[in-house]
């Protein structure tokens, strides 16, 4: 008898999977795929092992249930037979006698209920006799059907090592169609979810949850129940089957079958690494015992949070009290009735085993993820695969996403927060620099208002004055008056032209200049105390630019005046030209007081100056920042004039574009 391809046994609650790859992780064959942050279990892949299951917290994935189609067969004219698995005790443990159990079973409308470990009894006759007769080459056990799924799917050149012996639900089904006749309906009844999938042979599998399920709908209880015992044949030590070693001590083999012939594995990592090991041919002649769960006692289909031991202690003590009150006389013709029957089972393999990507692809997804360097292959675990290789594998086939790797998403998300600080203070700077701007251009068009009225009275007040000079007689002492009148008017007409600059209200005359020769002169034309070391720089390829000459070398004069008015007590003034292709810099910096936080928002204000009184206008940075924007360029200032944070001193930089 051959099995079958499975049905679908795990599904998956879209919304409540978390992305915690847990699953991912405990699933034996990578059977679960991550896409777009959400599990999803592959079928095909699947061994039906139910990990997954039991490990998600979420409550996200959920086993195949089969209540309706088992309600039915009770509701169909047919007998029907229910055959429990031998790990019952382990999860009825509130129920006092066993007898309780079955007449709640019964009370679901089930014709007969009877133990699968009579069926476990004659299995481990067959594995034993298999044994004795077979000295020198290995066999794994084909009990579970979760292994059998393993071996066939992913190691399918050891199915011909699978023991070709039907597990002991099969073999009691057999029995019991022998025992009932053919055309009774059997249902499992168990902690298996791959039963679910295991052989047509079966009518339908029931989990001990849905089982509990159906007492609740049906409200059953064990209090109201009628106790009755199960119906025959009635096992022996079959029973101890489901917990850690069963199908060992099941087979009576401590005494016949020496225990340095047997590897026995149980657990997702244990077996498949006696798997691995049998197929290296390092454990060859042994005969691997292989459970899929620890014990079947673990398995998926009871219900959560049950104890280990607790759970094995149960099975074990029913045991004890099964082996004092057993017929064995009946016991053994019922072995002799059976024994003709055929136990056996053919598995076949079916590769599901993908292709390995070419190396090329696997690199492209690990550089995806950041990781270039052997020493960059962190194989934490986090995304559910044992190595970085595995990941990008999966990733490769499409079951898994870059982002599953917790290390690169951790740095991606440092750099995404670096990146967005970055911004934020560009964001800040540039907001700061617009609200400055925008104070500027207010007072600019004051200004502006200002001197334009100003300038015609002005213009009045000079040429008046200047005729009434001319017309005053040599020695008259008003001479004197008028000159100061009109003295003062022409300052007040350099007050107002500065204010028209400030206010970018002037046109700027361009014309091509040597920008060295240019800046050198104007260090000439201001006044160098003893005190004060100047400094030449120059770093440009191509002196020549055009700008308006007399405009910026207000400029450049006033911050050279500034920068020596701010070290009265000396220091160091550097003057650098630099630039490239597209832009020149003027560079002025001093070694002086600094221009405190506070001060910095204010100094291009026109008439801020924090210089006495006839000592400083508080225009000249005014005017610089009108000129400098009139040749569509940039000033930036850099200051420090707290001695704690280091040298004090100012940088001005002017930053004007070629053309
Ligand atoms: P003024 O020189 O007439 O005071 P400015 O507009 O040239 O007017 O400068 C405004 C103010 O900016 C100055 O009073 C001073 O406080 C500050 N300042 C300008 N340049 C410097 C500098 N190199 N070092 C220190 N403070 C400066
Ligand atoms: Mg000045």
């Amino acid at each position: 008898m051959t099995q079958t391809s499975h049905r679908q046994l795990v599904f998956t609650v879209k919304d409540k999977c978390r992305v915690c790859y847990t699953c991912v992780r405990e699933c034996p064959v990578k059977a679960i795929k991550i896409i777009n942050g959400q599990a999803e279990v592959i079928n095909e892949r699947c061994i039906g092992c139910g990990n997954c299951v039991k490990v998600c917290s979420q409550g996200a994935k959920y086993s195949l249930r089969s209540i309706d189609e088992v309600n039915e067969l009770l509701r169909s004219e047919q007998k029907v037979a229910a055959c429990i698995a031998p790990s019952f005790p382990a999860e009825f443990s509130e129920i006092p006698d066993f007898r309780f159990l079955v007449g709640m079973i019964r009370q679901l409308g089930f014709d007969y209920v009877t133990e699968v470990s009579f069926g476990a009894d004659m299995v481990a006759r067959e594995y034993e006799s298999m044994i004795k007769n077979n000295q020198g080459g290995g066999q794994i056990s084909s009990d579970c059907p979760a292994i059998v799924y393993f071996i066939r799917h992913y190691h399918p050149e050891l199915v011909k090592h699978l023991s070709p012996i039907a597990s002991p639900m099969l073999a009691m089904s057999r029995i019991m169609k022998k025992k009932y006749g053919d055309d009774l309906k059997v249902v499992f009844i168990g902690p298996c979810f791959a039963k679910k999938a295991e052989s047509e042979e079966i009518d339908e599998a029931l989990t001990f949850r849905e089982l509990r399920d159906m007492f609740q709908e049906k409200e059953i209880q064990w209090e109201s129940a009628n106790p009755s015992e199960f119906d025959p044949p009635a096992s022996w030590k079959g029973a101890i089957f489901p917990i850690s070693r069963g199908l060992y001590f099941t087979a009576n083999s401590a005494e016949t079958i020496p225990e340095e012939q047997l590897v026995i594995a149980e657990g997702r990592v244990n077996f498949k690494e006696a798997v691995r090991e049998f197929e290296e041919g390092f454990i060859r002649n042994k005969h691997l015992m292989l459970l899929c769960c620890e014990g079947c006692i673990m398995g998926p289909g009871m219900s959560p949070g049950g104890k280990r031991f607790a759970r094995g202690a149960a099975v074990g003590e029913y045991v004890l009290r099964k082996l004092k009150t057993v017929d064995k006389q009946q016991w053994e013709l019922d072995v002799t009735e059976f024994s003709g029957l055929d136990f056996s089972q053919e598995f076949t393999p079916e590769d599901r085993r993908f292709e390995i990507p070419s190396e090329d692809k696997i690199l492209e997804a690990l550089h995806a993820m950041g990781k270039f360097k052997p020493e960059d292959h962190l194989n934490c675990g986090t995304c559910g695969y044992d190595t970085c290789v595995e990941h990008a594998i999966a990733i490769v086939k499409g079951l898994a996403e870059t982002e599953m790797c917790l290390p690169f998403t951790i740095e991606k998300l440092h750099d995404s927060i670096n990146n967005l600080n970055v911004s934020n203070e560009k964001l800040a700077r540039a907001r700061q620099a617009l609200k400055q701007s925008e104070k500027l251009a207010h007072m600019g068009q004051l200004s502006a208002g200002i001197a334009h009225e100003l300038n015609n009275p002005l213009g009045v007040i000079t040429m008046y004055s200047n005729i009434l000079i001319d017309e005053a007689p040599e020695n008259d002492p008003v001479r004197a008056d008028l000159k100061l009148i009109a003295e003062q008017a022409e300052r007040c007409k350099k007050i107002v032209s500065g204010l028209l600059n400030f206010a970018r209200k002037n046109q700027v005359t361009l014309s091509v200049t040597d920008v060295v020769k240019f800046t050198r002169h104007s260090i000439d034309s201001i006044i160098k105390p003893e005190n004060i070391e100047i400094i030449f720089e120059q770093k440009i390829a191509n002196p020549q630019a055009r700008l308006d000459i007399d405009q910026m070398m207000q400029v450049l004069t006033n911050l050279e005046k500034n920068a020596v008015e701010a070290m009265p007590g000396g220091g160091k003034l550097t003057i650098g030209v630099e630039g490239d292709e597209e832009e020149i810099r003027f560079i002025i910096a001093d070694t002086g007081t600094g221009i405190s936080k506070q001060h910095m928002e204010k100094i291009f204000t026109p008439f801020f100056t924090t210089k006495e009184m006839g000592k400083g206008t508080g225009l000249g940075l005014a005017l610089i920042y009108g000129i400098v924007k009139m040749h569509k360029g940039k000033i930036h200032v850099d200051s420090n004039n707290d001695p704690a944070a280091g040298n004090t001193g100012t940088t001005f930089t002017i930053t004007l574009p070629r053309t």
